[in-house]
């Protein structure tokens, strides 16, 4: 198995900029890929299945997990996530860097499984532009949002696990430096 130098994960408290991020990384670097999560999550406008994710009944997540086709998952807010052992192994079998944008439970799980991955925190200048962004979005009930908010005070503390901590306060500055980690080699430490 690789110890998966190709893979990057990116993790931060939803709001953070992470899937803007990664859309302007790929358009700038499309030999970059991003793996596809499944999730039980309902679909939101704009998304499409097998873009933003695979989109599975419960029972049907249940059922990949017991057949081992998932590499990694959790529970975030009531619902399932991810990632198909499919969207990573041949990649980085490959050597095609491979982006995951999970959470941080799941970053733990694949620094486990990898101990080369390379992970990447990125954070919102402040919790109230966080907060701000996530109203802003109109996609997530009342309710939804303040469940989002108290995860991401838990993801938040979260952040001094990871090898490289953005802020994402510039689009092209936090672009530019996610490339320059995915493309530098990790140094080992002793
Ligand atoms: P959202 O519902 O906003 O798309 O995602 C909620 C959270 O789940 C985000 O932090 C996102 O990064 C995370 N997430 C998405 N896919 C996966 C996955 O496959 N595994 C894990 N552990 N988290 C995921």
């Amino acid at each position: 198995m690789s110890n998966g130098e190709h893979l990057i994960v990116l993790s931060g408290p939803s709001g953070s900029g992470k899937d803007t991020v990664v859309s302007q990384l790929r358009r700038l670097h499309p030999e970059i890929q991003v793996s596809v999560s499944a999730t039980t999550r309902a679909m939101r406008p704009g998304e499409a299945e097998g873009v933003n994710y695979f989109y599975l009944t419960k029972e049907d997540f249940e059922k990949k997990l017991k057949q081992g086709e998932i590499l990694e998952h959790t529970c975030y807010c009531g619902n399932y996530y991810g990632t198909p052992k499919s969207e990573v192994d041949a990649r980085i079998a490959a050597g095609i860097d491979v982006v995951l944008i999970i959470e941080v439970e799941g970053g733990a799980n694949i620094r486990r499984l990898y101990p080369d991955a390379k992970l990447v925190f990125i954070t919102p200048p402040s919790f109230e532009e966080l907060e701000r962004r996530l109203r802003s979005r109109g996609t997530d009930s009342p309710q939804a949002i303040a469940g989002r908010l108290a995860r991401a005070k838990e993801e938040l503390a979260c952040a001094p696990l990871y090898d490289y901590r953005l802020v994402n306060d510039s689009l092209d500055d936090c672009v530019e430096e996610l490339y320059r980690i995915i493309k530098t080699p990790r140094v080992a430490n002793c």
